[in-house]
């Protein structure tokens, strides 16, 4: 998908069968702004008051069933979500400190000429790759 204005998403919503709800669009606004891959805890405390944690959840299952989010996966024993809709791209991820940073540079396709090979596939239509490290500042601490 090609990345997305904060306006087209109510139209997007609806593209996708959704009726553009207040707490839907404030989700997706979370993920729009967001730095990095929000868990449902995150999503939470930003929201307070305006929606319960079941709502989110909900919320959150459905946007990933339809294909505009995707779970990311930080090994935190819980979820974290990002707009699908944004540039194809992985992580690095500090495991002292949290810190995320995107890589957007992906070259895959030796692995998997090699993953199709050994497990003979016909086609891969996607992957996930995320890079877990120390960060330069926890490093030196
Ligand atoms: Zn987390
Ligand atoms: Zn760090
Ligand atoms: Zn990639």
């Amino acid at each position: 998908m090609e990345s997305v204005k904060l306006e087209q998403y109510r139209t997007l919503l609806h593209a996708l069968g959704f009726r553009a709800t207040p707490v839907r669009l404030c989700i997706i606004e979370l993920f729009h702004k967001a730095k990095k891959p929000l868990s449902i805890a995150e999503i939470q405390d930003d929201l307070k008051n305006d929606a319960d944690l079941a709502t989110i959840y909900r919320i959150v299952n459905a946007l990933g069933v339809a294909g505009l989010i995707k779970q990311v996966d930080f090994q935190h024993g819980h979820a974290h979500y990002e707009l699908a809709t944004r540039e194809h791209h992985h992580h690095l991820i500090c495991q002292k400190c949290g810190k995320v940073v995107d890589i957007s540079k992906c070259d895959t396709s030796g692995l998997e000429k090699q993953a199709l090979k050994i497990g003979g596939f016909a086609k891969i239509n996607s992957h996930s790759l995320e890079f877990f490290g120390v960060c330069s500042s926890c490093k030196n601490k």
